[in-house]
């Protein structure tokens, strides 16, 4: 048996650097280390040298013993950091040295979101944020939605603490916090995530996602409200974009207003998407109902303003092609929007 030690460990630490797998370098590991592995071979040949060389010979041989656990432990996690995308194995130095392929992105959400703030912030509007759970007064009562109001049908509330604590049902409850805290003229967008006691289908869920905004100054008109929906369906489908405003009953709004597009999944014809309507609502918008504006002690006869609310998920499906809602909060990585 050779006992040369050194050419016993150049050997070793050889084999393990060429292992190419878990799988080999178990193999290696058994061969040299295993129980009745190389190493313990020359254990049990210790008897046979000198007298005089036999302690320094175990002394070698146990540091080679820690020397090949440690490289044979090194190699195991590298080869777990290895990707494999062509059935070669990649070591991770390897990968290191060029560049990595660029991983993951923004939530559509979250890109739509951030393209509409932009447009909002450049024609003069500040974004706003406001408290997930909300009290009733402010999701409701100021928004000229009172507890006997009908319009609380529409809204099937998730209660924290009833009557009073609630997760919101719509992003008008920024509004109302707004509108008691600014002094008119002023103008803000507010985005925000919201919750209702909804049946989850393809274009229902509990949770999801509104952009609102509010403008109030001397001589706003429905013609400014237009002017800005116009440029902001512009912006994000294309000049070509077909687009339908028709009168709509919202309570925190007089004359209020439908905000409906050209269906992007059948251009009209009718399909599940657009429940054979051709057209999507895409959210309602109006001049501010005189009693919200009251209820901020803000005079009704000096100030006028605009407010619009939209299912901020919709535009993403549209922009996206999306044709599921529930795809939006999914968790599978592997979807790929574009491509269904
Ligand atoms: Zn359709």
């Amino acid at each position: 048996m050779n006992t040369d030690l050194k050419q016993v460990r150049e050997d070793a630490i050889k084999q393990i650097q060429d292992a190419k797998n878990s799988k080999e370098l178990e193999a290696i590991r058994i061969r040299l280390l295993g129980r009745n592995g190389l190493l313990n071979q020359l254990f049990a040949e210790m008897r046979n040298i000198a007298a005089a060389d036999r302690k320094q010979f175990g002394a070698n041989l146990n540091q080679l013993k820690t020397i090949l656990e440690k490289l044979i432990n090194d190699q195991s996690v590298s080869l777990k950091t290895t990707i494999n995308p062509e059935g070669k194995t990649l070591k991770l130095q390897t990968l290191t040295s060029t560049s990595l392929p660029k991983l993951g992105h923004l939530h559509p959400i979250t890109q739509t979101e951030r393209k509409i703030n932009a447009l909002f912030q450049n024609l003069g509007f500040s974004i706003y944020d406001g408290p997930e759970i909300e009290t009733d007064e402010f999701c409701f009562q100021r928004l000229n939605v009172p507890s006997d109001h009908p319009a609380r049908d529409m809204q099937d509330t998730i209660y924290i603490r009833e009557p009073d604590v609630l997760l919101r049902t719509h992003t008008s409850s920024i509004e109302a916090r707004l509108l008691s805290q600014e002094k008119p003229p002023f103008r803000a967008a507010f985005p925000g995530r919201v919750y209702r006691n909804e049946k989850v289908t393809k274009s229902n869920h509990f949770i999801f996602h509104q952009y609102q905004g509010v403008a109030v100054d001397k001589d706003i008109s429905l013609k400014d409200l237009i002017g800005v929906f116009d440029l902001l369906f512009k912006n994000l489908y294309g000049d070509d974009v077909e687009v339908r405003y028709r009168c709509k009953y919202y309570p925190e709004v007089e004359p209020g207003l439908g905000l409906d597009l050209r269906c992007f999944n059948c251009h009209g014809d009718g399909c599940s998407v657009c429940k054979g309507a051709g057209w999507i609502e895409m959210g309602g918008a109006g001049i501010i109902h005189p009693h919200l504006l009251q209820f901020a002690s803000i005079d009704p006869r000096q100030w006028r303003g605009f407010a619009f609310g939209l299912g901020l998920d919709r535009w993403v499906m549209a922009k996206f092609n999306i044709k599921d809602i529930r795809t939006l909060l999914g968790g599978n990585l592997a979807y790929k929007p574009n491509q269904l």
